[in-house]
């Protein structure tokens, strides 16, 4: 089947390493490994972060917090529900219903020859501002410079005002009305919050373009040539990628605490995209 959508996650992907984009978006191969150590326990902690999206995603529908709180069965999903419902700076207008709210929003634009497609956790429209939520159930809380460079934040923002006219009576957002908040369970009083500017949405427009030019045209050549989808040089991305045998860069997962020095060691080679794309492209 070819290819014809791009996601801030098949976008992540291409820029941390070409090769694992071929191998996940192109030959859409199943993992072969595990992503990290402990398996069960790591396992176990993603299927609470996407139950925890689904009860946050029923109480701004509506229903009542007690009534999704008793869906918190576990500890990990009480301490974060709990965390949710006490965070009043931060959701305390949501609760008030002073403003439009549309979970699980889902956005889409052309982009190049392929769309370009999002999934929002919440947009919440308040007075003429749009605010992006995305919840995050992360054991360590990220630095903000290594969340500014991530693709998501580049993509959901940008694509907010290309595509987010409808949100807005019919008139694009202005980047400088857009804000992002990523907000932590586990750190429910500091979240990372991104405003955004016409400078910065022209940045990222140009870059996602960029990147949707090269992967168009990566497709359209031989996919057996491997020059064109190469193995990142970042050998630490490869400790928590499933496709490490089919690169020969080792067995054995990394395990779970090694994965914050992973997201430290990151922050050093995401900063400047542009950059990134340069030398690896
Ligand atoms: S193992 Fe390393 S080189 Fe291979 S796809 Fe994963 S990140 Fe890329």
């Amino acid at each position: 089947m070819q290819l014809t959508t791009l996601s801030q996650s098949s976008l992540q992907d291409y820029v941390d390493c070409a090769r694992r984009f071929q191998l996940r978006y192109v030959d859409r191969l199943a993992y072969p490994a595990i992503e990290s150590e402990p398996t069960l326990e790591n396992e176990q902690h993603q299927r609470e972060g996407e139950f925890f999206h689904r009860l946050a995603q029923q109480y701004l529908i509506g229903i009542p917090s007690e009534q999704v709180g008793r869906l918190a069965n576990t500890e990990n999903l009480q301490r974060w529900w709990e965390n949710f419902s006490n965070a009043k700076d931060l959701l305390g207008p949501l609760r008030e219903n002073l403003t439009s709210l549309y979970p699980e929003a889902t956005l889409s634009a052309p982009l190049g020859n392929f769309r370009l497609l999002a999934k929002y956790d919440l947009i919440a429209i308040k007075e003429n501002k749009a605010v992006i939520y995305d919840w995050k159930t992360y054991r360590k809380r990220p630095r903000n410079e290594w969340l500014a460079a991530r693709m998501q934040t580049r993509v959901y923002r940008a694509l907010l005002v290309h595509a987010g006219a409808h949100l807005n009576g019919g008139t694009p957002f202005v980047p400088e009305q857009i804000e992002m908040i990523y907000w932590f369970a586990e750190y429910p009083n500091d979240p990372a919050r991104f405003a955004y500017t016409s400078a910065q949405y022209k940045r990222d427009w140009d870059l996602l373009l960029k990147l949707a030019d090269e992967i168009h045209n990566a497709l359209r050549q031989a996919q057996d040539d491997a020059s064109l989808y190469p193995l990142t040089d970042d050998a630490a991305r490869c400790l928590y990628c499933p496709y490490r045998s089919y690169c020969e860069r080792g067995v054995r997962a990394g395990d779970a605490d090694q994965a914050e020095v992973e997201m430290e060691a990151e922050e050093l080679f995401d900063v400047n995209f542009e950059q990134i794309g340069e030398i690896a492209f």
